[in-house]
């Protein structure tokens, strides 16, 4: 999508930290980290969030789940533990709205969260 600022991030016309890159993810810094590791995992198909997604979508969505866990153990941080978060929606406080796992860690998460 011409104007999704993670679209131009997955096509490298806006530059970032990438850490992983396959046929259909992005893993990249996240530019306002939370945690000691704060990578973000996008889709290279535009989807706007997990209400977007269909049961054809699966395969895709198990994919970023597992590059998530990949880019954990290659930050180190699999084994202590981590959390992939994925903000859906206003309420869930997504602000970029094209499909984004949040891959947090290197200290200990907090729960609930806010
Ligand atoms: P959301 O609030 O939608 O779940 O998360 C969006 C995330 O994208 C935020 O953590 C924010 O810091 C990050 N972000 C927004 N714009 C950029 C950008 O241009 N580059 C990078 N690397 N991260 C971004
Ligand atoms: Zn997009």
């Amino acid at each position: 999508m011409s104007d999704c600022i993670f679209c131009k991030i997955a096509e490298k016309k806006i530059p970032s930290k990438i850490v992983h890159e396959d046929e259909r993810a992005v893993a990249f810094e996240d530019v306002n980290p939370q945690a000691p590791v704060h990578v973000l995992v996008i889709s290279k198909k535009h989807v706007v969030s997990m209400a977007d997604l269909h049961e054809a979508d699966a395969s895709l969505l198990g994919h970023l789940m597992l590059t998530g866990h990949k880019v954990a153990k290659q930050k180190g941080i699999a084994e202590g533990g981590y959390r992939i978060v994925v903000n859906t929606g206003a309420n869930g406080g997504q602000s970029v709205f094209h499909l984004h796992l949040h891959v947090l860690g290197g200290r200990a998460m907090h729960w609930p969260p806010g």
